[in-house]
Formats: C-alpha cells, structure tokens, sequence
C-alpha cells in the first residue's frame, strides 16, 4: 500500500493542481492533499477550512483521494499520515530549484524516511498558477480555463461578499 502526500496552499485549487492530484491517484494507491497554512504565503483568497471543503467536494467520488490541513510541517503531516513520498508538481526552472532544495531539506529532518517525486501537469496546464489565478480574478478577467466550475463560482461569491 503506497500513500502519498500532496501538500500546497491551494489558494484556489486550480486545474494544474487537479492534474497532479489526478495523476497521483492513479499512479498510488492513495493520495492525502494537505492544505497547508504557510505562512510566508499571503492570505490569498480562501481560509483553510473553506480550501479543504473544496478539494472534498471536487474528490467526493474519488475513493483514493482524501483531504487534510495543517500548519505544522509538511514531513510530520506526512509522518502522521503514514506516507513515505511527498508528491510536488514543477512547472518551470524557479520550481525546479524550490523543490530540489526542499525535498533535500525534507529527507534530511525526517532522518531519511520521507523521499519526494514530482509530477508534472499536461503542457495546457503547465502555466497555470493560483497566484495567476487570483491577479486575473482581481483585475476582473476571466479565468474559467483554469479552474474548475466549482471554484469559480465560489471566487464570484466572495467578490459578491458572501460566504
Ligand atoms: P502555487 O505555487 O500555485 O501557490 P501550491 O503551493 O498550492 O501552488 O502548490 C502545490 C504544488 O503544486 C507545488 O509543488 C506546485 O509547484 C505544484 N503546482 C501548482 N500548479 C501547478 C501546475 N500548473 N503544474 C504543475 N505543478 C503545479
């Protein structure tokens, strides 16, 4: 039994994001995405809780894919989770250098149990960001290609100041 983790701040979930949790849980067996609090992050746009609920929702008929949070970090989120591997997607060289110093750091504080493997999304959502995603939706351009429905209509219901 393979579990991984997939960690991010998913601020919003995009179709980048959805890719790699797809690819995941077909190549393992199953997939925990952790919503991460990071702090070095700003807000963003959706609480912790609110991110989570989404992804749940998006995943509800997905067995293998189950969704936590955290703001602890990410080795013991995966220790307690019971999985080895944390999955990271990489979209350009400035990924790349992230996470090849990130997965270093992290198979050194967790004493050598926990090893990274990227995915990388299908090249139509290779440019997708939830930063992007958020500067188009603040200067009021569409970006349905980038995420789902769901997570759409829930951004215009903020704009709209409800919950
Ligand atoms: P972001 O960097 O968009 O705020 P997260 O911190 O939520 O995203 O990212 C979680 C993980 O998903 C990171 O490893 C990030 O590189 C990866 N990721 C995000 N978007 C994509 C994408 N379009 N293609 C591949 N990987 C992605």
């Amino acid at each position: 039994m393979v579990r991984v983790l997939y960690p991010g701040s998913f601020n919003p979930i995009t179709k980048g994001h959805r890719q790699i949790i797809n690819q995941a849980s077909e190549l393992f067996d199953e997939v925990v995405v952790a919503v991460m609090c990071n702090p070095n992050k700003p807000t963003g746009m959706f609480t912790i809780d609110e991110r989570v609920a989404m992804i749940k929702e998006l995943y509800k008929d997905v067995d293998n894919v189950k969704v936590v949070s955290s703001t602890g970090a990410t080795v013991d989120v995966a220790k307690e989770n019971d999985c080895k591997i944390i999955i990271r997607g990489i979209r350009n060289y400035t990924d790349y250098d992230f996470e090849s110093g990130m997965q270093q750091i992290n198979y050194e504080i967790s004493n050598g149990e926990v090893r990274t493997v990227i995915l990388f999304a299908d090249k139509e959502y290779q440019h997708i960001s939830s930063s992007i995603v958020r500067e188009l939706f603040n200067i009021g351009k569409d970006f349905s290609d980038y995420v789902d429905p769901l997570v759409k209509e829930k951004m215009m219901v903020k704009k709209l100041g409800g919950k």
